[in-house]
């Protein structure tokens, strides 16, 4: 076997593979990686699963091919006969960023988990150019500038497949490019993403992300998700959701007919997976495709409720997407008639208001398309579907209660342990053997070590390992210098208020204040932060530069620097992901409760053996009941009291900062000499602001109990067994969230498929 593989590389490079770059060797895999995923592509199945989803945060696929082929091994091993390391090859290939952050990872980690289950499924979405923005950090704030991802060759393979879609007034030429997904010993599935045959690159100037947001056929498939806090950007949203849906419809179109479905028939052949709101378009589009090949509109309406199924995945209210009719009638007006007939008829059902489609402002909810026009509507962790149910979709609940689901995510190991982390996983081989690997469940028989000192060890010398890893890892890439003999306490997620990298933020200085009084704290602490903001979100971008303000403050103060230390890696993004969640000890999940729909870093990280802090919400509260209180760090507000609390609008954040001296000198801080000297006077005051007349998302009634638990978890951590105990018991637990048992359930209640 080892002859061929090495022949078969060779036969690509075209020469002794010592003598390869790390370029070479990166195509000559890829072409091998493709041409052995392409043999595992079946045909197997009569009903098809399509997730559509605006978004894949697929991360670097080389590895985590090689892993599931099953040739990971033997390719670094033969890497390293000639001299290379596989490591090193890795690093030359760029990442696509075609997600924003845990919706566009969850969807990566489903298309996995569905090809490791055998079944048939396939993604569509957009293949965005420049992805997501590349991060970096100049005077203490976010810079964006382009990531453009596609070389040649890359992974994209392009297709055939071809269309027309309809605009007012013009016409676009699509074209289909798929990426082969590989299933971890099982079969190939594709990722279908749509691009327009007219876009232009050079529309994008170097190190900037703006660009003529009106020249549609040129700049349709530039970015993902651009700035869209205009009426344009909202516009290109638009007109990149229905060239996404009317491409995947026509493409699923063709898929069934040729298979031999009849139109009426569309159920038994596809399901569709509405991921979030932004496919929400191919609902009324399914329907005017239909009508178009001659169906009558009410079998059309009645054949695509039962085709389509839909994610919700925030309770946020201004993240719920609205269009205006104005919208839609200047983008794609061929649409308007079918969403007012799909509207009218709710009407004459249900006379509520509250779950009409088009509302008295002529605003298009989408959410409500999906609801009342698809077959099954489900959240994404135990609580956040109880508050769906009980609160922000109440009403729809009471219509259609068979309709809801809870389908809790999940991850895929292959990802997040197995490549991540090959030292722990092959500690848990030896262990309990590899069964693991495909059930997940099996990590549960860890338990039976948790006295066992050597076991206990070597669970704290891997991490210990991590850690360095990770510190050399950022010292070479961005001059950042970690003390590994710290904690390594991290948050890494979007930047987002309801995050509250913020309440994080008055910690740190609380604790900052502390060390310059002399009060030291139990254990040196690095928190290490990794966060975009979205381009035009004022306050995340405060947030941002009062941690890198803060970073800065702790970095040069020698008083301070042995004691605490704030880092904020740049451009945070898959890659970064697999090197810091291995490292960490201390798994930051402090959302406002209610907020966090599920989460799925916070499943990373307990699956990497750290101990999770965090608020009582999200998938946390299921991480909270497998762990046990022993093993956990929870604090704050209950979402119960949270949700009562804005229905009473009664939350004034001046009366905590008046009341708490500890609180009150953390928030005066951000405008302190010291730290106006360091930052700028702009965002600091206005961050300052926004605290003390706002603080929308809660972080002055949790601070005291946040504070509180810290400590407790700092003071906890010099207890080296026990600490590895609880690391033991939350690696022991993560079963459950293998995407692979997400995916199980979706299928037996939902797709159907076999
Ligand atoms: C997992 C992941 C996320 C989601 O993190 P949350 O903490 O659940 O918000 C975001 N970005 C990247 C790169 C990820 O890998």
């Amino acid at each position: 076997m080892e002859q061929t593989l090495e022949a078969r590389l060779q036969a690509y490079c075209k020469k002794d593979l010592s003598l390869c770059s790390n370029e070479e060797l990166y195509t000559s895999l890829l072409f091998l990686v493709q041409s052995m995923a392409q043999k595992k592509v079946s045909a197997e199945g009569k009903k098809k699963l399509y997730y559509i989803s605006a978004e894949f945060l697929i991360g670097k696929l080389l590895s985590n091919d090689l892993i599931n082929l099953g040739i990971y091994d033997e390719v670094k091993g033969l890497l390293a006969s000639h001299g290379k390391q596989l490591s090193e090859v890795e690093e030359v290939e760029p990442e696509p960023s075609l997600g924003n952050g845990g919706l566009g990872r969850l969807a990566a980690c489903f298309l996995d988990s569905i090809a490791t289950l055998g079944l048939n499924g396939d993604g569509i979405g957009l293949n965005y150019h420049f992805g997501l923005f590349k991060q970096v950090f100049k005077d203490h704030l976010q810079q964006e500038t382009p990531n453009p991802w596609i070389e040649d060759p890359s992974w994209l393979k392009k297709t055939d497949v071809s269309y027309q879609i309809p605009f007012k007034g013009f016409t676009l030429t699509s074209r289909l490019y798929d990426i082969a997904v590989t299933g971890y010993e099982n079969r190939t599935n594709t990722l279908h993403l749509f691009d327009v045959e007219s876009v232009d690159e050079s529309l994008v100037e170097a190190d900037h992300i703006t660009f003529d947001k009106e020249d549609i056929p040129k700049n349709l498939t530039l970015f993902l998700y651009p700035d869209d806090s205009d009426e344009a950007g909202h516009q290109l949203r638009i007109y990149q959701q229905y060239f996404m849906v009317s491409n995947a419809a026509r493409l699923i179109l063709d898929e069934c007919t040729a298979k031999g479905c009849t139109l009426y028939d569309l159920p038994d052949y596809a399901v569709i997976q509405i991921n979030d709101t932004h496919p929400t378009m191919v609902i009324p589009e399914l329907i005017r495709l239909l009508m178009e090949r001659g169906m009558d509109m009410d079998d059309a309406i009645d054949v695509v409720s039962r085709t389509c199924a839909y994610t919700n995945h925030t309770i946020l209210s201004e993240a719920l997407e609205k269009w205006p009719i104005a919208y839609l009638k200047k983008c794609v007006p061929q649409l308007v008639p079918i969403i007012e007939v799909l509207d009218d008829k709710v009407r004459r059902r249900y006379p509520d208001e509250s779950v009409a489609i088009i509302d008295r402002n002529d605003t298009v909810h989408m959410a409500h398309i999906d609801i009342h026009y698809g077959s099954a509507v489900n959240g994404v962790a135990a609580l956040h579907t109880e508050i769906l149910k009980n609160t922000e979709l109440h009403n729809f609940y009471k219509l259609y209660p068979e309709k809801f689901s809870n389908k809790t995510n999940g991850i895929t190991f292959r990802r997040w342990l197995l490549h991540c982390n090959p030292k722990l996983a092959s500690l848990i081989g030896s262990l309990i053997g590899d069964g693991y690997k495909k059930d997940a469940m099996e990590l549960e028989k860890l338990w039976q070590y948790k006295d066992d000192p050597k076991v206990l060890d070597a669970l704290l010398q891997i991490k210990e390992e991590n850690k360095a890893a990770l510190a050399q890892y950022l010292e070479d890439t961005q001059q950042i210098h970690l003390d590994s003999a710290s904690i390594f306490d991290i948050q890494i997620k979007r930047l987002h208020e309801y995050k509250r990298q913020q309440l994080n933020a008055l910690y740190l200085i609380h604790q900052y204040l502390n060390i310059k009084n002399g009060k030291l704290p139990s254990a040196p602490v690095t928190a290490i932060f990794g966060a975009k903001a979205a381009p035009a979100y004022t306050i995340a971008k405060d947030i941002i530069h009062l941690l890198l303000c803060l970073q800065d403050l702790t970095t040069k103060d020698p008083e301070v620097s042995p004691w605490l230390r704030v880092v904020m890696v740049e451009n945070y993004n898959v890659t970064l992901a697999e090197k810091l969640i291995p490292a960490c000890d201390i798994s930051e999940q402090i959302s406002l409760a209610s907020k966090e729909a599920s989460g799925t870093g916070n499943m990373k990280f307990m699956l990497n053996g750290a101990v999770t802090l965090g608020t009582d919400d999200g998938a946390n509260v299921e991480i909270h009941d497998l762990v046990g209180d022993e093993n956990i760090y929870i604090f704050g507000e209950s979402s119960d009291t949270v949700i009562q609390r804005y229905a009473e609008g009664s939350y004034k954040s001046i009366a905590y900062y008046e009341k708490d001296p500890e609180l009150k000198a953390a928030v005066d801080f951000i405008v302190s000499e010291k730290m106006l000297s360091i930052g700028s006077k702009e965002h600091l005051e206005r961050l300052y602001k926004e605290f003390l007349n706002k603080d929308w998302f809660m972080t002055f009634p949790d601070f005291k109990d946040y504070v509180k638990t810290k400590d407790q978890a700092i003071r906890d951590y010099p207890d080296r067994t026990a600490w590895a105990r609880k690391m033991l018991k939350n690696i022991s637990q993560a079963g459950f969230f293998s995407s692979d048992r997400t995916i199980a359930e979706y299928d037996r209640d939902i797709w159907k498929l076999n």
